[in-house]
């Protein structure tokens, strides 16, 4: 499979030995919330936010949640709220407000933590973006299956290496292939 993902920074080959380097020095946790993470879950971290600054100084990791409410970019939401829709009379429905509102937050976090890695964890994005969103995971798991659908821009793929689902941009109909889960059934892949 070709990696179309460009990584101005820092190659996923230097990426690996860092994450290493940092985590022998800090263990394998979360250095805001001190949450125990794993090489899937925690992510390496710039802490002045100057990518391509890789000094181990300059590094640590941070759970997904943590490093969404960090990075800068956070506040360029392309999901705005909009007002005027909150103050329609159907916005009388707790419902719907709650999902004006925290819809978009988990999109944002997903759009924000995919553009730093080219794929996250299935069970962790439903954890980590309940967590951002101040949803429950049930709630979490139904967005992000809106996004996963024939319709959004992401795909769940099952990676038989790491034994788990993850969550990716689709790439295009070459690889909506039999790993596609939910997606058209074909024969099995020799890969
Ligand atoms: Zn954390």
């Amino acid at each position: 499979m070709t990696k179309t993902v460009t990584m101005a920074r820092m190659n996923s080959r230097q990426r690996r030995k860092l994450f290493e380097q940092v985590a022998a020095r800090d263990g394998l946790r979360c250095q805001v919330c001190n949450r125990v993470g794993t090489h899937l879950t925690l992510i390496l971290d710039h802490r002045n936010n100057i990518p391509n600054d890789n000094q181990l100084d300059n590094l640590q990791l941070l759970c997904r949640r943590d490093n969404y409410l960090k990075n800068p970019r956070r506040s360029k939401n392309k999901y705005v709220v909009d007002q005027r829709e909150l103050s329609q009379p159907r916005a009388a429905s707790a419902e719907f407000v709650k999902n004006s509102v925290s819809e978009p937050l988990f999109c944002h976090f997903i759009d924000a933590t995919m553009r730093e890695d080219d794929r996250i964890l299935y069970e962790e994005a439903i954890n980590s973006g309940a967590q951002v969103a101040g949803i429950s995971p049930v709630t979490a798991k139904r967005y992000l299956d809106k996004l996963c659908s024939k319709a959004g821009p992401y795909q769940v793929i099952y990676d038989d290496l790491a034994d788990a689902k993850f969550v990716e941009l689709k790439r295009g109909p070459v690889n909506l292939g039999p790993h596609l889960i939910g997606g058209p059934k074909g024969p099995k892949d020799e890969a």
